[in-house]
């Protein structure tokens, strides 16, 4: 199984100081959507991790954060994309639970829910913290420079990434990154020498009818 974890606030939608707190409240990054359903199209199933302390500290409830969720399907189904699942830490930090990135918790409850070994599996976030809990989950961690880490889309990046994360201007260059590792350059084939003609059989006269007696 083709599986790829995302983040949500600042890699598919637009990251808030005051925290994303209603379904108006969430706005799709440019071409973020889009960028879903080309690696659904390429066989990815997406599955989102993602810190929703708005929960813990009381800002909204299970009832709206569905409801943002409901917003984001439906706007992602009109692009033809989809999202499998979508795990989310609601403590706040002052909880200590074991969910919270940069923590892994959520990736491995990801891991077990699908059955799927995370090692190697693509992780991709807009902080620091994103790229720590997937790759202490096993994960190949990503960088997108939008949300929290858009200071670093002119140059340089944050310091504490994990050794071996690597950087993409957003999610749509992210997309671009896996489409084309998973499609490796086709080689150099030979040309198919054309099928020989087989000759046309000759017709076989059909045997006279019996004449009516
Ligand atoms: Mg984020
Ligand atoms: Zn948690």
């Amino acid at each position: 199984m083709k599986l790829v974890i995302l983040d949500r606030d600042g890699t598919i939608n637009s990251d808030s100081d005051d925290f994303v707190k209603s379904p108006e409240e969430w706005l799709p990054l440019p071409g973020a959507l889009e960028a879903i359903a080309r690696l659904n199209h390429g066989g990815w199933h997406v599955v989102i991790a993602s810190n929703q302390s708005g929960l813990g500290r009381g800002l909204f409830d299970v009832a709206t954060l569905n409801a943002i969720h409901a917003k984001m399907h439906k706007m992602l189904a009109a692009m033809g994309g989809r999202i499998d699942a979508v795990f989310y830490c609601p403590h706040s930090p002052e909880e200590s639970c074991v969910c919270r990135k940069p923590l892994p918790g959520l990736f491995e409850q990801i891991g077990l829910r699908f059955g799927a070994a995370l090692k190697g599996v693509p992780a991709c976030g807009d902080s620091v913290r994103d790229a720590i809990a997937g790759a202490a989950a096993g994960c190949e961690p990503h960088l997108v420079l939008s949300g929290k880490s858009s200071a670093y889309a002119a140059g340089g990046q944050p310091e504490g990434l994990p050794p071996g994360t690597r950087m993409h201007a957003d999610l749509a260059a992210f997309a671009a990154f896996l489409l084309e590792r998973a499609t490796p350059a086709p080689a150099a084939a030979p040309l198919e020498p054309l099928l020989p003609v087989s000759p046309t059989p000759p017709l076989v006269p059909l045997p006279p009818s019996p004449s009516p007696a």
